[in-house]
């Protein structure tokens, strides 16, 4: 049985799971004890396992893919190919996010005591969000703290700053291009050696895959309020029907136009990718899956993945990008803020810059979010009346997080003669 079907089954066993104790024994002692003594730790076990070889996996990786692209020149191209195609596509996603919620107007049609409920249930996590993001510094300093002044400092903290850990890798990379030859051979054999260590660690975790993926999804299903989902359905509704307009249509097109390449193919190659995505909610931690898968099915050579898959994982976030749009309009309209062209552009544009900073993990980009709501005006505490079905979307948008990735690496190979495996 192939990987993937296994994670599938192990994802429908944990769903089926969780939605009956969530239906018929929802907070028993029993369930509790699952959840306490089983799933969770299992599932955190499985996520931390892949995280925690993020860090040397980003390093060797992309500085390696520097390395190997040789010449500067030769990097500027593809690195102004990467950055430009993160950014267009990323636009292209929150204009899609956009135009369905201001179509479709959801923030119209929640009823006035569901808000009050959800605002004073929430409101908890929503102020200590709120205190986090008057904390996080977004702006000129996130420009100045890319370039670290401590480079381990980076790693030693609990949340890594990843465009950090990606601007020393690629002045690493830079700088094995520019030393003698024979000084560098040895460096890059070290940082080879790294990089198959981690991708060996992570094949390991990986057979763990379709038990760490049942016990992720029964720990949220077995907790999540449905109710809520129904409470919210038109908004729901309008963020995934943009994330598979997204998925389907624009990534189709692009993987078509773009990489020459079939799309059912292309979706049918990268199931794992977005199993993994979907079950982890971690760009990050699928990071690893993503650069494995992107090289054995589709024929990527390393270089290119080493060097657009780790930027990918924190700089390209289409799904974010769209959530965040509809979010923020969303909670506009149930606040009755009115969002003039000139606002929806501010929109537009934190969500892209924000969803470039946010970082790959669960909820990544939720902080940041605040920010852009107080930004335009819009009450930040209003961020407790969508925490309650947060998980579920984040799910959903990681996929095409990872998936936007796979599009630019396939591009880039592309772009660079590459014929991609059949
Ligand atoms: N969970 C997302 C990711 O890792 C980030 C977010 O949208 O919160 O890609």
């Amino acid at each position: 049985m192939s990987r993937h079907t296994k994670i599938f089954i192990g994802l429908l066993f944990g769903a089926a799971a969780g939605v009956v104790c969530n239906a018929f024994l929802h907070e028993t002692a029993f369930v509790n004890v699952v959840q306490t003594y089983v799933s969770d730790p299992l599932g955190k076990i499985f996520l931390n396992l892949l995280i925690m070889m993020v860090i040397p996996l980003v390093f060797a990786s992309l500085s390696l893919g520097v390395a190997q692209i040789g010449d500067l020149k030769h990097l500027g191209r593809i690195g102004v190919r990467t950055i430009g195609y993160f950014l267009l596509v990323t636009t292209i996603a929150v204009t899609i996010g956009l135009v369905l919620v201001n179509t479709i107007r959801p923030g119209d049609f929640l009823p006035s005591e569901t808000k009050e409920e959800l605002l004073s249930s929430y409101s908890e996590q929503a102020s200590q969000l709120k205190d986090a993001s008057e904390r996080t510094e977004f702006g000129i300093q996130t420009l100045v703290n890319i370039v670290p002044r401590n480079p381990a400092a980076i790693i030693a903290r609990p949340n890594p700053d990843m465009l950090a850990l990606i601007f020393v890798a690629l002045m690493v990379g830079i700088a094995l291009t520019l030393i003698a030859k024979e000084r560098a051979a040895p460096v890059i054999r070290v940082l080879e050696g790294i990089n198959d260590i981690t991708v060996s660690i992570i094949n390991i975790a990986m057979r763990l895959a379709p038990y760490g993926v049942a016990a992720l999804i029964f720990s949220v299903t077995s907790r999540f309020g449905f109710d809520l989902i129904v409470a919210l359905s038109m908004y729901v509704v309008t963020v995934l029907i943009g994330l598979f307009l997204h998925q389907f249509g624009v990534f189709a097109i692009l993987i078509r136009l773009f990489a020459r390449y079939n799309p059912l193919l292309f979706f049918r190659n990268v199931q794992t990718v977005m199993l993994t995505a979907f079950s982890t909610s971690s760009s990050n931690a699928t990071l690893p899956t993503t650069i494995l898968v992107s090289q054995n099915n589709l024929g990527i050579p390393s270089h290119i993945t080493g060097f657009v898959l780790p930027m990918g994982a924190t700089m390209n976030m289409n799904g974010t990008a769209l959530f965040e749009g509809v979010t923020v309009l969303f909670l506009a309209q149930v606040f009755g803020v009115e969002l003039s062209l000139g606002a929806q552009i501010v929109v537009v544009i934190m969500s892209v810059l924000t969803a470039v900073g946010a970082a790959g993990v669960p909820s990544g980009s939720i902080p940041l979010l605040v920010m852009v709501l107080a930004m335009v005006n819009v009450p930040a505490e209003g961020i407790a009346i969508i925490l309650g079905v947060d998980r579920i979307l984040d799910m959903c948008r990681t996929v095409l997080n990872v998936t936007g990735d796979v599009t630019c690496a396939a591009y880039i190979a592309r772009s660079e003669g590459v014929t991609l495996k059949a």
